[in-house]
């Protein structure tokens, strides 16, 4: 369980408290706010603020005075015509704060989108919990024999044995060693911003991280995405669902235009209309690499 009640108690007192505003607000956001979505063994997600939502996209493309909606089919016709023609600000006028708990190594890939304001918990300030990734037996893969970058079979038997015990032993053994170094009992101890290098990258962290709409539906595009690693693809997971519920129309347009469509480059166009034509196209004559034709066949042959 990733919350203990004491902070449990504290996320129900905050969803008992409300305030009345002024400003529009999404109800499916509302339903969300603050609930810890667990994800993996021991981390989560959850948000802890936002701004804006559906109406705010519109809102800022038709640069209104007041709420600037109409009709709904309206309003999603436009933000359909605001993702499929690439326009990025409407978007980034939503925000969204999260706060995550998620292993070191995740947090490591997760660090790479640059465009979010990020927080993390001070391991020079406080001592981090005794909590470690262990896979679940399905997801102890062997290295993919195509792509380089991925898993393939599952592990079974013996060896998947031998390799949860490591995973567990050693991420024991180092924060045995951890705390030992911290200790005060007979000895200075050393410092936490030092002794916190003796933990295993599938230690958990936690931070806030803020980013806008837009942004956000770019990391939900690279992470939300079948080529992402599994351990940072579930939280991307949960963050989809919750930004669905968030702005609905977004989501749609997101789904159909990003998620759902695929990308051409024009090589690829003057192959579909020599095939519209009749022609049998290949590899070899088509102008594309092996590796892009593989790609393009997955999707249209
Ligand atoms: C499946 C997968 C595999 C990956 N493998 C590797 C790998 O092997 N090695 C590796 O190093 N990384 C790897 N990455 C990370 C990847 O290259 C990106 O760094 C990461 O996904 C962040 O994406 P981003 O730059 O679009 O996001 P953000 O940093 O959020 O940026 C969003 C957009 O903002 C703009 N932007 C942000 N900062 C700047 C800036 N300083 N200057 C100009 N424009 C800026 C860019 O247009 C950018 O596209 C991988 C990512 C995925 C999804």
């Amino acid at each position: 369980m990733p919350l203990t009640p004491d902070q449990q108690s504290q996320i129900d007192a905050e969803r008992a408290a409300a305030a009345s505003t002024r400003r529009p607000v999404s109800e499916g956001m509302e339903a969300r706010l603050y609930t810890a979505h667990p994800v993996l063994d021991h981390g989560f997600v959850r948000v802890i603020d936002y701004m804006g939502g559906d109406a705010a996209i519109v809102q800022a493309a038709r640069v209104s005075y007041g709420r600037g909606t109409r009709a709904v089919s309206d309003d999603a016709g436009l933000i359909r015509y605001l993702m499929r023609h690439w326009h990025s600000t409407p978007f980034e006028m939503c925000e969204a704060k999260f706060h995550v708990k998620l292993p070191i190594f995740v947090a490591r890939q997760w660090i790479r989108h640059r465009t979010a304001n990020v927080n993390e918990i001070s391991a020079r300030y406080s001592i981090l919990d005794r909590e470690f990734y262990i896979p679940a037996p399905e997801q102890l893969a062997a290295q993919a024999r195509v792509n380089r970058q991925g898993r393939g079979d599952v592990l079974e038997g013996a060896e998947a044995q031998r390799v949860l015990d490591w995973l567990r032993d050693d991420a024991t053994r180092a924060y045995d060693h951890y705390e030992a170094m911290l200790s005060q009992d007979g000895q200075q101890g050393l410092a936490r911003e030092l002794a916190r290098m003796n933990l295993p990258a599938n230690v958990y962290t936690q931070w806030y991280w803020k980013t806008d709409l837009h942004n956000l539906l770019g990391f939900l595009r690279l992470r939300a995405d079948a080529h992402a690693q599994y351990e940072i693809r579930v939280y991307a997971d949960v963050m989809a669902q919750i930004t669905r519920d968030w702005v609905p129309a977004a989501w749609a347009a997101f789904e159909d235009y990003r998620m759902g469509g695929v990308q051409l480059s024009a090589k690829g166009v003057e192959v579909l209309k020599r095939r519209l034509r009749g022609e049998v196209v290949s590899q070899e004559d088509s102008g594309m690499s092996k590796g892009e034709w593989r790609e393009f066949e997955g999707v249209w042959g």
